[in-house]
């Protein structure tokens, strides 16, 4: 089959013919039908974070159908509808028993440390496998796994309740998501950061407040639109440490804001205003679980998420096509999301 694999950091991937992966007794071959291209596959490409072993077939977002399921799968046949949470885990240490599966210690993350989605084919233990309602695109499928579900999963880590307001810091593709699913959850408004036009002109068609920080810092206009009071729930989702900072002095007293935005740089808090004397907390956000992603899929069936105006753009499983998206996305060309179509 077709599969186009990292073969060394910062060189372009290729497309290496290999061989249909054999399956175990509890697993399930399935056929892409759409595998998303993500900034964090730029990272992997670009060495910054690492792969391995390596050669790797990339793509950790996939939705496809079902080819094959070994004898001991029961809930999966031939030809069903299927999306791939991605994460594979062990299923029995201390973490997954404990509903933290993220920190399995025999953890593997497809498309990163197995074979992932930009192939004709993919394995996986059926466990990892979530049915894909007939109302969803294979294209929302696919980019639900990894974008929509770390929203979500930072909004839970938040703890948002009904009647909270939110600001979204970052309404690029995880951002598109947490401001419909912040309104899911109850949210009575949601406060959308961002310094692109388009961006916050859609996150206000998905019902958001926009705040344009150009030119005016985000924390002093959020704390303006709420009457001095701040937001119960800031979700940042880029990396800066500048908005990392800005998601902290925009909350109300016992406020939660969730950090999923990947930097290894330090930001600033000062303990007494920001924390203490407002009991606000700082929450750090990593991937999210599998018994998310029923609730996930249950509400884009709903149509309470839509992701129709966040895949914008479909190319073929070519390796000359995914190393353009790859180069867009290291260009900051975000906005565009890709999705491959074996
Ligand atoms: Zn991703
Ligand atoms: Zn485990």
């Amino acid at each position: 089959m077709k599969a186009v694999r990292l073969i060394e950091p910062q060189r372009p991937l290729q497309m290496q013919e290999i061989p249909v992966p054999e399956i175990g007794v509890n697993d399930v071959l399935v056929r892409v039908q759409a595998a998303g291209i993500c900034h964090s596959d730029a990272h992997y490409r670009a060495g910054t974070s690492r792969v391995e072993p390596l050669p790797m077939t990339l793509g950790h977002e996939v939705a496809g159908v079902i080819e094959t399921a070994g004898d001991g799968v029961t809930h999966l046949k031939p030809d069903d509808r299927v999306c791939l949470h991605y994460m594979i885990t062990c299923g029995h240490c201390v973490y997954c028993n404990a509903g933290q599966e993220q920190f399995c210690t025999g953890g593997a993350m497809i498309g990163k440390h197995r074979d992932g989605g930009y192939a004709e084919y993919i394995a996986v233990p059926a466990r990892s496998v979530f049915n894909l309602p007939a109302g969803i695109s294979f294209d929302a499928g696919a980019v639900m796994m990894c974008s929509s579900a770390t929203a979500f999963h930072a909004l839970r880590k938040a703890r948002l309740a009904a009647g909270d307001t939110v600001a979204v810091f970052g309404v690029g593709g995880l951002g598109m998501s947490a401001v419909q699913l912040a309104f899911a959850l109850g949210a009575a408004c949601v406060y959308a950061v961002d310094i692109n036009p388009a961006r916050l002109a859609l996150a206000q068609k998905y019902g958001a407040q926009p705040i344009d920080a150009t030119f005016e810092d985000a924390a002093i206009q959020v704390r303006r639109r709420t009457w001095g009071r701040g937001v119960d729930v800031a979700v940042e989702l880029i990396g800066l440490p500048q908005t990392m900072r800005q998601a902290v002095q925009s909350l109300a007293i016992q406020g939660r804001a969730a950090l999923a935005g990947i930097t290894q740089k330090s930001f600033d808090v000062r303990p007494y205003d920001e924390l203490i004397n407002r009991e606000a907390e700082i929450i750090g956000v990593s991937d999210h679980l599998a018994q998310e992603l029923p609730m996930l899929l249950e509400l884009a069936k709903l149509g309470r998420l839509d992701l129709s105006q966040v895949v914008t753009r479909s190319i073929p499983l070519a390796a000359d096509a995914i190393n353009a998206a790859l180069d867009n996305l290291d260009q900051f060309g975000e906005g565009v999301r890709v999705v491959i179509h074996p």
